[in-house]
């Protein structure tokens, strides 16, 4: 049986890991340089990076190779190691996984190429299509349980990557990144992301990085009240608010504000929740504290996320309030039980 189906059957809410790039900072990674080769050249810091989140109690843990298409390798001039690096990537993650002596899931990591698909840049659907399935055949080979598409933020190269993804027999997840305009990048917001997606196969939806905590629970929320199937939602939100300090971006983001932003994850309706950008092995143990502990209960309103998590951008409070009619009726009814 697959390891993610394992998992679900096994757990009401499932916990995934945290930041790669800003624990990988922190082992010498040096800004600029791609984290993939480390999959080679430092496979002890990678372990180490799996190791800590499984340790902290992550239930399912993603592959160093968010990067790891040859758009993105192009630039290292590495594009010849594509396979290479993505079955390195793979395998490292499912050897920690399988040591674990508990289910844990290896998402295989795959972020966006860093182009434009036709007519907003030069990459044809097709070229992208190519170059997904040529990083997905790695992390295949590495054993991966799950295809997981992440920071995703044009719908044509989301369907791009759908389409090369797809063509492997295991379950694909995806998640896009909205910024503080309570859209991504090209303009997609979390309600198209669900619409849109109907009907693609995916068996996981969701929102990653972007701008804060908050507006990630905004988004969904969004998605959840615009899904009409039973697609598992997923919500891997940054580590509070990303800010300047020195020249670095440092997150905001407490044990306690992670924990109560998982608290609120699972009361929007996300069934697998984990940290983006600035999340380290202690804020994943205070998530996995909140979770097991976690009691259901209402949706919650901008107020309370506000009062909880931090303060929501103009998009996410756009987006809530435009919905508050909805929020009201839900919380009247659970109200009256
Ligand atoms: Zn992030």
């Amino acid at each position: 049986m697959n390891n993610l189906f394992k998992i679900l059957g096994e757990k009401q809410y499932v916990l995934a890991d945290g930041a790669t790039g800003t624990n990988l900072f922190a082992m010498g990674l040096e800004a600029g340089d791609p984290p993939e080769p480390w999959n080679i050249s430092h496979v002890d810091c990678i372990r180490a990076l799996h190791q800590g989140f499984v340790d902290a109690g992550s239930d399912l843990i993603l592959t160093n190779s968010f990067g790891g298409n040859s758009f993105r390798l192009k630039l290292h001039n590495l594009e010849d190691q594509v396979f290479e690096l993505n079955k390195a990537a793979a395998m490292i993650a499912r050897e920690v996984a399988d040591g674990a002596g508990r289910t844990v899931v290896v998402a295989g990591s795959i972020g966006p190429t860093g182009e434009m698909i036709e007519p907003h840049g030069l990459m044809t659907a097709k070229q992208a299509t190519d170059a997904f399935k040529e990083q997905t055949e790695g992390l295949v080979e590495g054993g991966v349980d799950v295809l997981w598409l992440e920071t995703m933020y044009s719908m044509e190269e989301l369907e791009a990557a759908i389409e090369a993804v797809e063509q492997f027999d295991i379950p694909v997840c995806a998640t896009m990144s909205f910024d503080t305009a309570g859209k991504t990048m090209m303009g997609v917001t979390p309600a198209e992301l669900a619409k849109r997606s109907q009907g693609l196969g995916l068996f996981g939806l969701g929102g990653n990085c972007g701008v804060g905590a908050a507006d990630l629970l905004a988004a969904i929320i969004d998605i959840n009240r615009n899904m009409t199937d039973d697609t598992i939602i997923i919500a891997k939100a940054n580590c509070g608010i990303p800010e300047f300090h020195d020249g670095s971006i440092v997150y905001s983001g407490t044990e306690e504000l992670m924990a109560e932003y998982a608290h609120l994850a699972l009361n929007s309706g996300a069934r697998i929740v984990g940290g983006c950008c600035g999340t380290s092995f202690d804020h994943i143990r205070a998530m996995r504290k909140a979770m097991d502990e976690h009691e259901m209960n209402d949706l919650p309103n901008l107020q309370e996320i506000e009062e909880n998590v931090g303060e929501l951008s103009a998009g996410s409070k756009a987006i809530l309030t435009g919905q508050s009619a909805t929020v009201k009726k839900q919380r009247r009814s659970r109200r009256t039980r």
